[in-house]
């Protein structure tokens, strides 16, 4: 088995370091999110919250991750049976993967996805199998995932809020979805992460869905909802057989970790919708910024509903390659940006897709959108 490669993001963040260029590829926001909480993670630390959690996670967390869940979805969980703290969303992720996966099961997974899916997959000798997703508008069709289906299928992976086209998926494919797993009994795992970050639409998890309570896993994390990406405090809730699967591997990845972040987490859990709401419609301005600034240069720019990520195509500026490009722009135009095609299975369909974090400064947009502007004109 070869270890897994180097992201795309590793390389793409070096290559910024190199040039100096404005640094528009990972998703880490540059200013800190909900401040409050920093306060909350102080006040814990000096409480003396400073040894292992419990496996599972710290009590007071369990408890605001079940109120969260059935507070804003109606969904309940059994704080101590069916909620499990991990070291962010990648833990909880992986945790599951590892669990409920066994060489040869196929995974349906959305095209493009997130990288830390796959190599997980197959660690344990699983298959991905994707549901390819069309620009610009990125649906999925029943055709698509009708394709993808096989005898050897045995989860569905959705992520929605999407990451990297940001796309929310709407009731109409979340039912598909959810049809599909009652029909060919698949288990699935969905990463919510973005949940909060909704510009468009409405997110609604899987879960909600008829008789996906007990064959549905939902990860989430602090990390988006809370601009505090580097806190790694995420969680996955399910059905009590399935989570005590995960609690077994997460046992073994890293047992319990940043007790008195957890902490801080449960008050960010339990703060009143509003001040994410203020969080999301901040995220939804500079999503705009930066889509008009980028319209006003050239760039044919896809819609989006969410997340920290805004979408454009090169193709019309006469760069059918966006990984070449990718490449290029850091020197040419002293901008970085993540080529979708490196996110897919199919790279040549997503070929001329180029993404963009949003999630920066509004000095930090203006003057990638400032460069880009004069590359552009110069062509
Ligand atoms: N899932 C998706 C879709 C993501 O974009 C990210 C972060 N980039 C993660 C999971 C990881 O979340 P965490 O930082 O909580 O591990």
């Amino acid at each position: 088995m070869s270890a897994p490669a180097t992201t795309i993001f590793t390389a793409m963040a070096a290559l910024a370091e190199q040039t100096g260029a404005v640094d528009l590829g990972q998703g880490s926001p540059d200013e800190d999110g909900t401040v409050v909480l920093l306060e909350a993670a102080v006040d814990a630390l000096r409480a003396g919250h400073n040894q292992y959690a419990p496996l599972a996670g710290v009590p007071v967390l369990r408890q605001a991750i079940a109120d969260h869940q059935r507070r804003r979805y109606g969904l309940t969980f059994d704080p101590d049976r069916e909620v499990l703290v991990t070291f962010g969303a990648t833990e909880g992720l992986a945790a599951a993967l590892l669990a409920l996966l066994r060489p040869g099961d196929e995974v349906l997974v959305l095209d493009p996805s997130y990288d830390s899916y796959a190599p997980i997959a197959k660690l344990v000798g699983a298959v991905m199998r994707p549901i390819p997703l069309e620009p610009p508008v990125w649906r999925v069709t029943p055709e698509a995932v009708a394709a993808a289906i096989t005898p050897r299928t045995r989860m569905l992976l959705l992520n929605s809020p999407h990451n990297p086209t940001g796309r929310v998926l709407d009731r109409t494919e979340l039912e598909l979805l959810a049809g599909v797993c009652r029909e060919h009994d698949l288990l699935a795992l969905t990463d919510e992460v973005y949940e909060r970050l909704v510009y468009e639409g409405t997110h609604v998890p899987l879960a909600t869905f008829d008789g996906m309570g007990e064959r549905t896993l939902t990860v989430s994390s602090l990390a988006k909802t809370h601009g505090l990406t580097g806190w790694k405090v995420g969680w996955v809730t399910g059905p009590a057989d399935l989570m005590a699967q995960v609690r077994g591997v997460k046992q073994f990845l890293s047992f319990a970790g940043g007790t008195p972040l957890q902490h801080a987490a449960a008050v960010g859990l339990n703060l009143p919708d509003r001040v994410v709401d203020d969080y999301a419609a901040g995220l939804r301005a500079k999503r705009d910024r930066l889509a008009d600034g980028l319209a006003a240069a050239g760039f044919s720019v896809l819609p989006n509903q969410g997340t920290y990520f805004l979408n454009v195509d090169v193709a019309p500026l006469g760069e059918p390659d966006a990984e070449a490009l990718a490449l290029r722009l850091p020197v040419e135009a002293g901008v970085v940006a993540i080529p979708v095609s490196a996110l897919s299975a199919d790279p040549a369909r997503v070929g001329s897709i180029l993404r963009f974090a949003c999630c920066k400064r509004d000095t930090v947009l203006d003057d990638a959108v400032d460069r880009l502007s004069t590359w552009a004109a110069a062509r």
